[in-house]
């Protein structure tokens, strides 16, 4: 929406701040004390090419001048910096919980293969049928370890322990690396050294 009124109190303030009189602006834009008067009521805004004169004048945007105010930038800035504190936390809190649904699926696998495996021991049965329960218990497992390692991967950082660079790792470095509980043996990608890597949140 195209406020005249503010717009004309915005070119009035910033004449003044120029230390301009509406005869010596006029003069800069090729155009009458009247006019200027009329845009400063709000009477009538300027034409395209006297925009662009005027906002050079001033040192303002078209933007800004249409506005009828000087956008703050740094307000701007601040804003942003905001959302991105908001999806940084959202993205540890979804992080969290995703590791906590790692450690059930990692349980529920190692379940699966165990009651399997048992069911296969002491159920009487044919041999085929128990081959069949073990091959498919220690595929269920594989699949929900599968599962839980890239919950592993994706979720948070690693933190390198020689250069303390964060990184996501590939899921083979996850894969085929040696771990004590969630610090995994792994080679930073940022100082290239292989070191003992903890998983961060943030
Ligand atoms: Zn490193």
């Amino acid at each position: 929406m195209i406020d005249y009124n503010k717009i004309g109190n915005f070119i009035m303030t910033e004449r003044k701040a120029q230390k301009l009189t509406q005869a010596k602006l006029a003069e800069k834009l090729f155009v009458s004390e009247k006019t200027v008067s009329k845009w400063e009521n709000g009477n009538g805004i300027p034409d395209t090419n006297t925009l662009l004169l005027i906002c050079e004048i001033f040192n303002i945007s078209i933007n800004e001048l249409l506005n009828g105010e000087r956008i703050d930038t740094k307000n701007y800035i601040d804003k942003a910096e905001e959302k991105l504190v908001e999806l940084q936390k959202s993205k540890e809190l979804g992080d969290k919980r995703l590791l906590a649904l790692e450690i059930v699926i990692g349980v529920l696998s190692i379940i699966i293969l165990l009651s399997f495996d048992l069911i296969a021991a002491f159920i009487p049965m044919q041999t085929w049928q128990r081959i069949v329960l073990i091959v498919f218990g220690f595929i269920l497992a594989l699949v929900g370890i599968g599962f839980a390692l890239k919950i592993e991967q994706v979720a948070g950082y690693y933190v390198c322990n020689k250069c303390k660079h964060k990184y996501v790792p590939t899921y083979s470095q996850v894969l085929w690396s040696a771990h004590i509980n969630r610090t995994r043996y792994m080679k930073c990608p940022h100082c290239k050294q292989k070191s003992w890597n903890k998983k961060v949140i943030k």
